[in-house]
């Protein structure tokens, strides 16, 4: 019996289904299920929520999530070879796990499940930015989602979090702090998994701002960022000027200096730039 649920360990589980990790995948599991159960109570209250866990993989994080009282949770899964052991674990839940085998690229995950909506998961590290991204820049806010809750490389935490002026800020502080409460919740070593990657792990939680903290249209945003990083050596209106004609004036009108680079340009006025943008 493990700790909190009836279900066999998780490295009997592994060695029942041979799972073993496959590198393309990302497979990096979690096996301590007091470890798991922490990464699901840092998503704050789950009880009356539905779960999206993109990548359960054997299913540590979503046993955590079902003991810690989520409502439903769908799981979504590239690997076909975990769906036996996770259809073990819908029949200890039932009714409250359901298991769609894909690529979470691919699919519309968030379509099927009713709100209150959290997100949670330990992602692949492959595809796990273009999925914060996607998240993040629906046209409309707020998203059908009130919370993400996910373990990243903590290089790609730091980044989520940065503040402007250092090496780490970019694109995805920019699109997460321009529309959520961003903050680290924890710090994972290598050895927290199976097999253990070269690189420390950290959860993010970052919750859904009712409105954004500024205008703009996320398209526009979203675009501007990804022109003024790309070079982020660059002065702006060099970078930038693929944009518009009129780019210094523009960046002028929205408070930032043409010779400076994109690093010390704080949300807002990246806000102001896409607003001239578009007007
Ligand atoms: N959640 C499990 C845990 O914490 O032990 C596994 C995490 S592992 C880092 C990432 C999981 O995502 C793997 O199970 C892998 O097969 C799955 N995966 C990889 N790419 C995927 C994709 N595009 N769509 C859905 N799942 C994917």
């Amino acid at each position: 019996m493990s700790g909190i649920d009836s279900l066999p360990p998780l490295r009997e589980v592994i060695a029942t289904h041979g799972l073993s990790a496959r590198k393309s995948l990302g497979q990096n599991f979690l096996l301590d299920l007091n470890l798991t159960a922490k990464i699901a109570r840092a998503a704050g209250e789950l009880g009356g929520a539905d779960v999206l866990e993109v990548g359960p993989g054997p299913g540590g994080l979503t046993r955590g999530l079902l003991a810690e009282g989520a409502r439903k949770v769908l799981a979504v899964e590239k690997d076909a070879r975990c769906l036996p052991a996770l259809q073990q674990i819908a029949g200890a839940y039932p009714g409250r796990l359901e298991v769609l085998q894909g690529d979470a690229l691919e699919v519309d995950p968030l379509a099927h499940l009713s709100p209150p909506i959290k997100v949670v998961a330990n992602l692949p590290y492959n595809v796990g930015t273009e999925l914060l991204v996607r998240w993040l820049t629906p046209r409309t806010w707020p998203p059908v989602w009130q919370s993400l809750t996910l373990m990243f490389q903590k290089e790609v935490a730091q980044r989520i979090v940065a503040q402007p002026g250092g090496k780490a800020y970019g694109r995805l502080a920019v699109l997460a702090q321009w529309r959520c409460e961003v903050r680290v919740v924890m710090e994972l070593p290598p050895e927290a998994f199976t097999p253990p990657p070269k690189v420390r792990s950290a959860v993010v939680h970052l919750t859904a701002l009712p409105e954004p903290r500024y205008p703009a249209d996320a398209g526009t945003l979203s675009k501007v960022v990804a022109a003024a990083f790309n070079q982020r050596r660059k002065m702006l209106r060099s970078s930038l000027k693929g944009l518009s004609p009129h780019i210094e004036t523009l960046l002028e009108n929205a408070g930032i200096a043409p010779t400076s680079r994109a690093e010390e340009i704080p949300v807002e006025n990246f806000c102001a730039l896409a607003r001239q943008l578009a007007s």
